[in-house]
């Protein structure tokens, strides 16, 4: 039988989280009185998570362990977390707790009023840096102008989806995947419901700088085409002022102005234009390696140990 509820946590390193998810998770799941089941993803912790994760199984038969064969990322390991799970309404949190588990039952309550995607926006946020939040805050506005999707503002991967939605997502095999844009994708009925983030419970942060710069990279190229176009804006412009520059040259020069003379203004001309061809080239890089990945056709993960699976992707 198939549990009503399936909730998804990636886990990479998260001894101090492990058990008081399970305990906050199974106290706010039991409420509902329906069946439900904790997929835990273990993305190739080195910590001892695997084994905590292989004994809560044991000890709870409605705990599914996934283990990864190496550390494959979060968005992928959530992305394994949706083959697996077998439940009417998906449920995406993070382990660290810094999404309330609390706050599933309003999920839950929007998905039984008739909504297929339920994603919980941020209107506080506690113990991040002001890096972060800047970074964050500038990342998202950014993505929301130049890209056809429109992610809603302040929110993460916490979010309730429905099994049409899951399905759905889970037959778009990409490897670089970013999970909040192809959730809003695919549209469905969707609506947010606010929430306070809370400060991660133990441990630390596993999204380092790279780390989000590669997901954000991976935001972009996935949703746009804009800066693959920059390289021929930038191109025009340069072409239109070489022309009107040309006709002002030979006038000033016939006029016998000094105006222009010397390697300076050559240097800084071919400086400018050897980067900007540059820069372009190094953009069409980034998207042709992501073209070369897709290709290869790789399976997204490898898992030394999982349930059966529901989705044969
Ligand atoms: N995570 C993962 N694989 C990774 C990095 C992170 O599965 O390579 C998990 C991590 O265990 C946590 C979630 O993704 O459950 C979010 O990570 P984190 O809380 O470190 O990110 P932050 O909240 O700082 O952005
Ligand atoms: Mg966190």
């Amino acid at each position: 039988m198939n549990p009503v509820f399936s909730i998804i946590a990636p886990i990479y390193n998260e001894t101090g989280c492990l058990g008081e998810l399970h305990t906050r998770v199974k106290e706010v799941m039991d409420q509902t009185g329906e069946s439900w089941e904790l997929i835990l993803v273990d993305d190739g912790s080195t910590d001892g998570s695997t084994d905590m994760i292989r004994d809560l199984a044991k000890k709870e038969n409605n705990v599914k362990p996934v283990i990864f064969a190496r550390n494959f990322g979060h968005q992928i390991a959530v992305t394994a977390g949706m083959d697996y799970s077998r439940g009417d309404a998906v449920v995406i949190i993070d382990a660290d707790l810094q999404d309330p588990p609390e706050v599933i039952l309003e999920l839950i309550a929007k998905w039984r009023e008739g909504y297929e995607v339920v994603y919980a926006q941020r209107a506080e946020r506690e113990g991040e840096t002001w890096f972060k939040l800047v970074t964050a805050s500038l990342f998202y506005k950014l993505i929301y102008r130049i890209t056809d999707v429109k992610i809603p503002l302040n929110t993460g991967d916490f979010r309730l989806l429905d099994r049409k939605v899951v399905d759905v997502m889970g037959s778009m095999r990409e490897r670089h995947r970013f999970l909040r844009g192809m959730s809003a994708w695919v549209g469905f009925k969707s609506i947010g419901v606010s929430y306070k983030r809370a400060a991660r419970y133990a441990g630390k942060t596993k999204y380092p700088f790279k780390k989000m710069l590669k997901l954000a990279l991976t935001a972009i190229t996935s949703f746009s085409y804009m800066p693959l176009q920059i390289a021929m804006w930038v191109g025009f412009i340069a072409a239109g002022i070489s022309i009107l520059a040309i006709p002002v040259v030979i006038i000033l020069r016939l006029i016998g102005s000094q105006f222009f003379f010397g390697q300076a203004t050559t240097l800084i001309a071919v400086l400018f234009l050897g980067g900007v061809q540059l820069i372009s080239a190094g953009i069409l890089g980034e998207y042709i390696g992501r073209i070369y990945d897709e290709v290869k056709g790789r399976p997204l993960y490898i898992t030394s140990e999982a349930p059966e699976k529901k989705f044969k992707g």
